[in-house]
């Protein structure tokens, strides 16, 4: 199944330059980008994003990181492309990600780690209307 999901990359990558080379990542894994865009994201606006991991107790530091500085969500597509973005970011801290992942080549630690994945067709569905509205999400050929 062609599935959609959100890669974020997150402000603690694109303050580190490595903005262009997680770009090369979904590119080299022959993902199809439908939307990209740079925002600095409002406290508010990102515990909403994470409202899902309220009452954990990483959610108060995860919303702050990710309100500090700009971070670039994109919308990619590929056949199962939820399980296939979670393999190409690896595992959630970044000391037990593969080699040759993002999370393991890119990530500070297991909350700045660099990238987002989404964890379900339905949630990637969500979290790219998030940020994207239909028009801003082409539909290339
Ligand atoms: N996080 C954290 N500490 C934890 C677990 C998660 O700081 O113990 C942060 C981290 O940035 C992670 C995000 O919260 O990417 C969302 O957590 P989740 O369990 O959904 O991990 P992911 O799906 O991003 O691998
Ligand atoms: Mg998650």
């Amino acid at each position: 199944m062609i599935e959609r999901t959100l890669c974020i990359i997150k402000p603690d990558a694109v303050a580190a330059g490595n903005t262009g080379n997680i770009i090369a990542h979904i590119q080299k894994e022959g993902f199809r980008i439908l939307g990209m865009k740079m925002v600095a994201l409002s406290h508010k606006a990102a515990a909403k994003f994470y409202e899902v991991h309220k009452g954990r107790p990483f959610y108060d530091g995860l919303v702050d990181f990710m309100s500090s500085a700009p971070c670039v969500p994109i919308a990619i597509e590929k056949e199962s492309a939820i399980a296939e973005w979670r393999r190409v970011i690896g595992a959630t801290d970044p000391a037990e990600a593969a080699d040759g992942t993002i999370r393991k080549l890119y990530a500070k630690n297991k909350g700045e780690n660099a990238a987002h994945g989404s964890d379900s067709v339905e949630n990637g569905l969500r979290e790219i209307a998030f940020f994207f509205t239909e028009r801003e999400l082409a539909d290339l050929a």
